[in-house]
């Protein structure tokens, strides 16, 4: 049985006032869905006060000054689809930004959009292509996560190894501060410190993300796509070495390992050899010529490094179904098992074989099935421990299976997190992996932001240790 505190009535009067209030949810069954996102989704489940749905920045600035003035915790929640826990909180007022949906015409001459938080970041994707433009972070979660939790997370996706995460994207962001204050920042508003660099990635610690004004590029003129299958991952792994011998940047360079492949074939998801250890799928963009000549170096330096079969898309359509393994992973797992412990973790590309290896291992010593694939070109792999939630104890073999791979990562000279974020999730590890110094001056940057510690408690920055 969920706990479930009840909000001061106060407060939701307040709330109700600037927002309406049949946008204030406080009934119990309601706030049952907003008690886990895509991490908790398989366990943890943390019930808040009230959940709150602003569709103007002034109802934002109202709902944060009401919560500051009656001292309660506010998190800002796009489409829950984080994979860190950081969007939930049981005593906090939850902001759903999905109201706040408007995305302005594309400004062709300047490639700029500027879209409201709650903006679907597919729909992004829809108007950079309608204005023969491109918008590249993509992240799997694309058709549901909003362009303000990617901005938040600073997410990135199949194509950031050429073209950078979102916040390389960010132009200028409207922010609202825990005081419930607006601010324009970012390269309109230049020559101060970079503080809209700050705010990607900040996980809604110091303030919420309102509307951004992204940056958008000429889409490529054309595009190839290849798929190459290995007999063992750290094949696939000297491939990436071989493909940057060759002098290719590709636009994409993913991977899936065998325990992956097989979650893919046997539900259907894709069409995929059997027998197979690893797969990569590459992309290279550009001109005719340049795709040409990097589609022809890529095929090359798969084949050097030992690829059984290297099949080649010549069209749209082709290209989709040479993605559809990569691009199904996902809803393959889902077939397979019902819940999921999924790490983002990343290790230097040359040692995916080494990381993929000791998954396997861990895997066993917990007694969980685990599967590993990812963004290989940068060493950012996803590696998934199976579950039934149900069974009493899985979830519990599976964070234990989750903690060694931290371990097992930070002693490769690698990363806990690629992309996913910190949240609460991976908050008692991250002192480890960047240093008490660095988490000291966050410290104090957050208390600057946000004297009363009332914006997202308790995500990326570990609570201080107070000697006795
Ligand atoms: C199937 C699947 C595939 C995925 N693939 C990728 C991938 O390829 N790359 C990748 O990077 N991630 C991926 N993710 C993780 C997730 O989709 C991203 O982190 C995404 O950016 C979260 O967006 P959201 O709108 O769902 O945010 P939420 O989950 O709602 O929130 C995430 C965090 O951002 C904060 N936040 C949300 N909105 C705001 C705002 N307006 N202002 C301030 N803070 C805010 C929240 O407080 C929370 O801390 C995947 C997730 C799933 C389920």
């Amino acid at each position: 049985m969920l706990a479930v505190q009840e909000a001061p009535s106060k407060l939701i009067r307040g709330l109700g006032n600037a927002v309406g209030p049949q946008y204030v949810y406080t009934r119990a069954a309601d706030l049952a869905s907003y008690a886990y996102d895509a991490f908790g989704a398989s366990g943890d489940r943390e019930v808040p006060l009230a959940v709150v749905f602003p569709q103007t920045t002034e109802q934002l600035c109202h709902v944060v000054a009401e919560c500051a003035h009656h001292r309660v915790p506010v998190i800002p929640r796009g489409a829950g689809t984080g994979y860190s826990s950081g969007a939930i909180g049981s005593g906090a007022v939850i902001v759903s930004m999905v109201r706040m949906n408007r995305l302005s015409e594309v400004d062709t001459r300047a490639q700029r959009v500027t879209a409201e938080a709650g903006v679907i970041t597919s729909a992004i994707h829809h108007a950079a292509d309608a204005a023969g433009l491109y918008y590249p972070p993509d992240p799997g979660s694309s058709t549901t996560s909003t362009i303000g939790g990617n901005v938040a997370c600073n997410a990135s996706g199949a194509h950031s190894l050429r073209y950078g995460s979102t916040s390389d994207y960010v132009s200028d962001l409207e922010i609202v501060l825990a005081d419930g204050k607006r601010l324009a920042i970012g390269e309109s508003y230049g020559g101060g410190y970079d503080v809209a660099g700050l705010i990607c990635g900040s996980e809604g610690t110091l303030g919420f993300i309102s509307a951004v004004t992204l940056r958008l590029i000429t889409a490529p003129a054309s595009r190839a796509t290849l798929r190459a299958v290995f007999g063992d991952m750290q094949s696939a792994a000297d491939a990436v070495a071989a493909i940057a011998k060759a002098g290719v940047v590709p636009a994409a360079l993913e991977c899936l390992d065998t325990a992956a492949i097989d979650a893919v074939r046997n539900s259907g998801v894709a069409d995929v050899p059997e027998g197979v250890g690893a797969m990569i799928i590459a992309e290279v963009e550009g001109d005719q010529r340049v795709t040409d000549r990097d589609a022809e170096l890529v095929r090359s330096a798969l084949l050097e490094a030992g690829a059984g079969e290297v099949d080649h898309a010549r069209n749209p359509a082709e290209a989709n179904s040479l993605w559809a393994a990569r691009k199904g992973v996902s809803a393959a797992v889902a077939t397979i098992m019902i819940g999921k412990v999924n790490e983002d973790v990343v290790v230097p590309r040359d040692r995916v074989g080494e990381l993929c290896e000791r998954v396997r291992s861990i895997g066993v010593e917990h007694e969980v099935p685990s599967l590993v694939f990812g963004h290989l070109g940068e060493g950012n792999m996803h590696v998934t421990f199976l579950i039934d939630p149900r069974v009493p104890g899985e979830r519990r073999r599976a964070d234990a299976a989750a903690e060694s791979l931290f371990e097992t990562v930070l002693a490769m000279d690698g990363s806990l997190t690629g992309e996913h974020g910190i949240g609460t999730a991976k908050v008692g590890w991250v002192e480890r992996q960047i240093g008490a110094g660095t988490i000291a001056l966050m410290r104090r940057i957050k208390e600057e932001f946000d004297p009363a510690g009332l914006m997202n408690p308790g995500k990326k920055i570990p609570a201080e240790r107070r000697s006795r």
